[in-house]
């Protein structure tokens, strides 16, 4: 299940909330999110993990963090092939990020209202609540999103985190 960078996963597979990965970055005192990229032939070529308290930076969410990676290793048109994985459903800003970065596939695991349920209006989870379906649909191009995917996994790496 803990698969890393050069590990292999289906291009067309039901998304992996990689809850070995996040529950580590948890431990590393950070919130439990966490993003992988997948190139064209199913190769995991970056992750992204979330450090909004260990960096002190509001915009180090796991998928902002990844697609800041990712548009320095990568051209637009790699990007345009590649899926993105995420442990919860891409908020605004990152929906934002994976739009300017060209990636046009996202596949998550907990959907925003999941993730709201499960931190109980903690204020360490601000959201915005606008999906990212809405937001992709606003663009010039368009990137498919699947979701939510594997909710049991994915709501485990929670347990006990936001209490
Ligand atoms: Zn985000």
């Amino acid at each position: 299940m803990c698969l890393g960078v050069g590990s292999r996963t289906g291009p067309e597979g039901p998304g992996d909330p990689r809850g070995r990965d996040v529950a580590f970055r948890r431990a590393n005192g950070n919130h439990p999110f966490g993003a992988l990229l997948v190139d064209a032939d199913g190769e995991v070529v970056l992750e992204g993990e979330n450090t909004v308290l260990t960096a002190h930076d509001c915009t180090g969410h796991a998928e902002t963090n990844l697609m800041r990676m990712a548009s320095k290793s990568f051209d637009p048109e790699f990007l345009s092939r590649c899926t993105l994985y995420t442990s919860t459903e891409p908020c605004a800003m990152c929906a934002g990020a994976i739009y300017w970065g060209n990636v046009r596939r996202v596949v998550f695991a907990l959907s925003q209202e999941e993730i709201r349920r499960i931190t109980g209006g903690n204020p360490e989870n601000m959201q915005l609540t606008i999906s990212s379906r809405e937001i992709f649909a606003r663009g010039d191009h368009k990137v498919h999103v699947s979701g939510p995917h594997l909710l049991e996994q994915a709501r485990a790496v929670h347990e006990g985190f936001w209490d």
